[in-house]
């Protein structure tokens, strides 16, 4: 099997044809040069294309082609950008900091299994933190030559654009995946031929079959599954469309297509993966077929099961119960009734799998990962423990402290996360090979000695760039007709550049309270209208198509951003993706976080905050446990509450946050002679230095690899 690589339609003269190339790989995406080469063809398709550089070249006009083709400066900067596309690609394994670093690895794939992947915002095959840390780990591992490949479904409906109402109500768009116009190109045989793989639903003599789609992030290969295929019955075509779209069966049959049809692709294309990787227990289908292949070898159960579980490596992401898949019976004997006598097992023996005491006779997907796979962690120190008290009725007997769960702390992905702005001033100050020794201490030391005004001024840019996109995106949706002038309002036309900026963007899940800071109004109207020391603060985020606790969460924050009491120094932007967040990180000066601990398993958007010098003040849960220095010098942390009610711990968690932003304000306008403020521009640098090394994504990888990835794949069997 090959994979196409000669997408379609795409006319670019010969001295720049790398283009075609350099568009189909997201590798472009995190590299500055390569992004800047895209955007120069046509600032304005950039835009309106969501920067897209597939969609750029198909709508270009041939003349502009043309010119840049015979533009001196535009051709030199293209061919320094091939230049280093190719170093990436035909780099020798030993020249990778994993040939350096772990060699035994370097020529064993790890298939890694993820219901999402947020790669980029003009690919919305992802629905929030949970996709954006496997996109991160998908382009980590490129950057440190660890073959990965990843596996996933292509939505071809994506996850939903967020529409707001004139009253705040979200209403779920959904945005139209056109495959020809993402860089994703079908996976064909050797005969020229489309590939295709079959999984059986409920009727096994009418299996299901599935095209495949590549994407690819540098070097690494991600493997899109899509079950719209001509000949599939209509209902069917529809099963890989939307990301959590649809009621519990719909569900069920996207993980079926995901881990079973997943394991089929990859040995249709003749991937041999050394060990395999589930993110979350969504991929936890493709445990069992994995088993089911070993049992047709003759394998009994047991033992297929133990080969399963000491190749295999499996994250959990949450403890919030929703967040963990639970079949009803019933479901499980329609779809899997044919499935389980190949594994060797009963009906009683298969449900076992899934079994789980909070689950009643459910069939829990979580639970089944944990039996099945060996090499099991949380996402923060927190949450590892947290992890292990929840799931220690799996194993009988043992404390939950020795539960064998462990936990790797999240990271991000530097290159994607930094600004722009941001990697231009490390540029100017680090040594040139910072980018590949990001996780390292010692690598950031000369953030300290950047002149505060040089840094400020960096910092001031990119807050202008925010308030300039937040300006840009209302000026659209007003032009468009339909934005009635209140909700120019929401979208923070009274922002000031010289005012202390809070920022707070994510999913609107419950446990994230989002509206914490509205629990006593006259209070936080005090502290945005002080005279002296005014604050203002961003709110982003989207809620669960199906949870409307979280859509009345959005709700109320819409409708305080026209409270006149609030001055108009709240604002809402709408439709949260990689995009605002990227610009919502950097250009803020403060990130909150305010989740009912200790449910924040980890969080990542504080990390991508402190990486761009922006300071959390957060309630300690999750990662920010590990990254705030105690002294508050890279920023602030609050205890949570130690009171059981919930009513009573927002209370006293919402006051702590006004405490503290009355101490914080006063701090961000103590200038110098010049304007700049210097001690905060020392406390902007100190969250660089202590949280980029510690929360890249590079330091994540390295864990996954010397602690979970080297057992797996046998180094030391
Ligand atoms: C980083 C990111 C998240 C994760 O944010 P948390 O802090 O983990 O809640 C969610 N959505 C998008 C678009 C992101 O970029």
């Amino acid at each position: 099997m090959v994979t196409s690589s000669s997408p379609s339609a795409v006319e670019v003269p010969a001295r720049i044809d790398g283009l075609v190339n350099l568009a189909y790989n997201l590798w472009w995406s995190w590299q500055p040069p390569a992004a800047a080469l895209f955007r120069e063809l046509d600032p304005a398709l950039w835009d309106a294309t969501d920067q897209n550089p597939v969609l750029i070249l198909h709508r270009l006009p041939p003349e502009r082609l043309e010119s840049a083709a015979s533009d001196p400066a535009f051709v030199r900067a293209y061919d320094a950008v091939v230049t280093s596309y190719g170093e990436m690609e035909r780099a020798d394994p030993s020249d990778t900091w994993i040939g350096r670093h772990e060699p035994a690895l370097a020529n064993k794939t790890v298939a890694y299994f993820s219901a999402e992947f947020g790669l980029h915002r003009a690919l919305p095959i992802y629905s929030g933190g949970l996709g954006v840390l496997a996109g991160d780990h998908a382009k980590q591992a490129s950057d440190l030559g660890l073959p990965l490949v990843g596996v996933s479904l292509l939505y071809r409906q994506g996850y939903l654009r967020q529409r707001l109402t004139h009253d705040g109500w979200q209403h779920d768009v959904t945005a139209d995946i056109e495959p020809w116009a993402e860089p994703t190109t079908q996976v064909r045989g050797a005969d020229g031929n489309p590939c295709f793989v079959e999984v059986a639903f409920d009727q096994p003599e009418a299996p299901l079959r599935l095209a495949i789609w590549c994407l690819r992030v540098g070097r690494v290969p991600i493997y899109l599954l899509d079950a719209d295929v001509d000949g599939n019955p209509e209902w069917t075509r529809t099963v890989s469309s939307r990301l959590y779209g649809g009621d519990q069966e719909h569900r069920l049959r996207q993980e079926i297509v995901l881990g079973v049809g997943g394991v089929r692709a990859l040995r249709a294309m003749g991937v041999e993966p050394a060990y395999w990787h589930a993110n979350e227990g969504h991929a936890a289908f493709h445990l069992l077929e994995r088993v089911r292949e070993l049992a047709a070898t003759g394998l009994g159960f047991e033992e297929a099961a133990e080969r399963v579980r000491a190749t295999t490596v499996f994250t959990s992401h949450t403890p919030v119960p929703a967040g963990h898949d639970v079949f009803p019976p019933y479901l499980i004997d329609r779809y899997f009734g044919h499935y389980w006598s190949q594994l060797g097992l009963g009906r009683e023996g298969f449900l076992a799998l899934g079994r789980h005491t909070e689950s009643g006779d459910g069939f829990n997907l979580t639970a089944l990962s944990m039996r099945l796979a060996g090499h099991r962690n949380g996402v923060s120190e927190r949450h590892g423990e947290v992890t292990r008290e929840m799931w220690s009725g799996l194993w009988p007997g043992i404390e939950p402290a020795m539960v064998p769960i462990t936990s790797i702390t999240n990271g991000v992905h530097l290159p994607t996360w930094i600004s722009p702005r941001v990697q231009n001033l490390l540029d100017r100050h680090l040594a040139p090979d910072w980018r590949e020794r990001q996780d390292d201490p010692a690598t950031w030391e000369p953030v300290r000695t950047i002149p505060a005004g040089e840094f400020w001024e960096v910092h001031l840019a990119a807050k202008r760039d925010l308030l300039t996109d937040m300006r840009e995106r209302t000026r659209r949706r007003w032009s468009e007709g339909g934005l009635d002038p209140a909700q120019v309002v929401a979208a923070g036309p009274f922002l000031e550049a010289n005012v202390l900026t809070l920022g707070f963007a994510r999913r609107f899940a419950t446990y994230k309270r989002a509206t914490l800071l509205f629990h006593d109004l006259d209070r936080l109207a005090g502290i945005l209208n002080h005279p002296e020391w005014p604050v203002q603060i961003v709110f982003a985020g989207k809620a669960h198509p199906a949870d409307d606790g979280g859509k009345r969460l959005i709700q109320e924050i819409y409708g305080r951003t026209r409270d006149p009491r609030l001055s108009g120094r709240i604002a809402f932007v709408e439709d949260y993706d990689m995009g605002v967040a990227g610009t919502m990180v950097g250009g803020v000066d403060v990130w909150l976080n305010m989740p009912r601990a200790p449910m924040e398993a980890s969080g990542t958007s504080g990390m991508k905050a402190a990486a761009n010098g922006v300071p959390n003040l957060s309630i300690l849960d999750g990662w920010w446990r590990e990254g705030w220095s105690p002294d508050n010098s890279n920023g602030w942390g609050i205890e949570p509450a130690p009171v059981a009610d919930d009513h009573a711990q927002d209370a006293a968690e919402a006051h702590a946050f006004y405490d503290l932003l009355a101490e914080v304000a006063p701090l961000y306008y103590r200038r110098d002679a010049d304007g700049i403020p210097v001690a905060w521009v020392t406390r902007a640098k100190e969250a660089i230095c202590t949280v980029a090394p510690a929360f890249s994504a590079q330091r994540m990888l390295a864990d996954y690899v010397h602690r979970l990835y080297r057992p797996a794949a046998g180094v030391d069997r």
